[in-house]
């Protein structure tokens, strides 16, 4: 047994540790922690977007994303009063928009339900959308110093190792959160969150670097040399390959766009119509079985969204104006919940937020496909009929 934790009971529910563990892991982050923008200012407000972008998104990638955020919506008063429109284009980048969604909806909560003031309790911050266990203990800890302990990915390393924890998924997080509140430092709880989660971001990593580690003598996996088989891991997902095809639909104004909730992808955002094809393990989406004789233009491009390994096609078409309303006839009569709208080619990707749209642009720029009607002429010896 280590010297810096007692364990009370065999099942690991109760575990006390050694106040010495906590005063050696807070030294080392007030010592070594990273300088990031998003540690400056610690309002709720400021935390709580942070902690959204971060979920998903590596911090390296989202510092650039956060601070353009953060000047444009300093504030939630600011982010409240922006239209979800605007609100996704500085979301761009971070994938995900259903997190910009909620968090817009949750602010414009505070605003509206508790005078901006973001809650002290519990109870409350759940209350707000898009916050969940994670989120309100981190923004309460971090940003009003209240005891609560945090539990994410990182987390949940540190712990299981320290404690010789095996179990791992949705069925051990009760008993983590258990060891995470005994663990918790009563008087520095939003550095205590932050330290524990550090640790596991760049020391306690899955192939750990016990070596550096300010925790070693407490730990009681590198006491039993069996750190890295800890926690143990959980089956990943197995990978879906998926061919889409998106469509460029032109009509009169512009690009067609579309969004509707019921979708497999782009649940809250407008994107270019799209289909699945070939053997896929999805229901047919109805709304995107329709009897359009488009043009293949010849292009792919690959792209992920959680496990879907994508091969994008793209087809286009111009649309004549009877069966443009018959288009949008039919789609409201599938899906009463669609909306539709209209960009041009160069607003592409901020209409269509996701870098799919990027992808599509920079695959038609390397073909030097120009499309009929939007900049120059056509280039129609790379289009095959599909
Ligand atoms: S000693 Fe190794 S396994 Fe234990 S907490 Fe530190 S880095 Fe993690």
């Amino acid at each position: 047994m280590s010297a810096g934790l007692k364990r009370k009971d065999p099942n690991q529910e109760v575990h006390e540790f050694d106040p010495n563990t906590n005063r050696k892991l807070r030294n080392w982050f007030v010592r070594e922690k990273r300088d990031l923008p998003f540690r400056k200012n610690r309002t709720p407000y400021s935390t709580w977007v942070s902690e959204i972008m971060l979920q998903q998104t590596r911090v390296a990638a989202m510092l650039p994303l956060y601070e353009k955020f953060m000047n444009r919506f300093p504030n939630p008063v600011d982010l409240a009063a922006a239209e979800e429109e605007e609100v996704f284009r500085y979301w761009q980048g971070l994938g995900y928009y259903s997190r910009a969604k909620n968090l817009l909806a949750g602010v414009r909560k505070l605003v509206n339900e508790f005078d901006g003031e973001f809650p002290k309790t519990l109870d409350e911050t759940l209350s707000l959308p898009g916050i969940g266990p994670y989120t309100a203990r981190a923004i309460l800890s971090i940003s009003y110093n209240l005891p609560f302990a945090v539990l994410d990915g990182n987390a949940k390393r540190v712990l299981s190792r320290l404690v010789m924890f095996r179990e791992s998924g949705p069925k051990a997080d009760s008993t983590l959160q258990k060891i995470a509140d005994s663990f918790l430092n009563q008087d520095f709880p939003g550095d205590h969150n932050e330290a524990v989660m550090e640790l596991g971001a760049r020391i306690c990593i899955p192939k750990p670097l016990c070596t550096q580690c300010p925790l070693q003598t407490d730990c009681i996996a590198y006491q039993n040399g069996v750190q890295e088989s800890i926690p143990e891991t959980e089956k990943k997902k197995k990978e879906i390959p998926l061919n889409i095809r998106f469509y460029v639909l032109k009509g009169k104004q512009g690009i067609l766009l579309i969004r509707y909730p019921e979708r497999r992808f782009f649940k809250t955002i407008y994107s270019l119509p799209f289909s699945f094809e070939g053997q896929n393990p999805y229901e047919p989406d109805p709304v995107l079985h329709w009897d359009l004789s488009a043009s293949d233009l010849g292009i792919k491009f690959k792209h992920t969204i959680t496990h879907h390994k994508i091969q994008g096609f793209v087809s286009e078409i111009q649309l004549d104006t009877k069966v443009e309303k018959e288009i949008l006839e039919n789609f409201r009569k599938i899906r009463p919940s669609i909306e539709t709208k209209y960009c041009e080619w160069k607003d592409l990707e901020t209409e269509f937020p996701s870098s799919i749209a990027r992808k599509i642009k920079q695959a038609f720029s390397k073909q030097e496909v120009i499309l009929p009607g939007l900049e120059a002429k056509t280039s129609s010896s790379k289009r095959k009929s599909k």
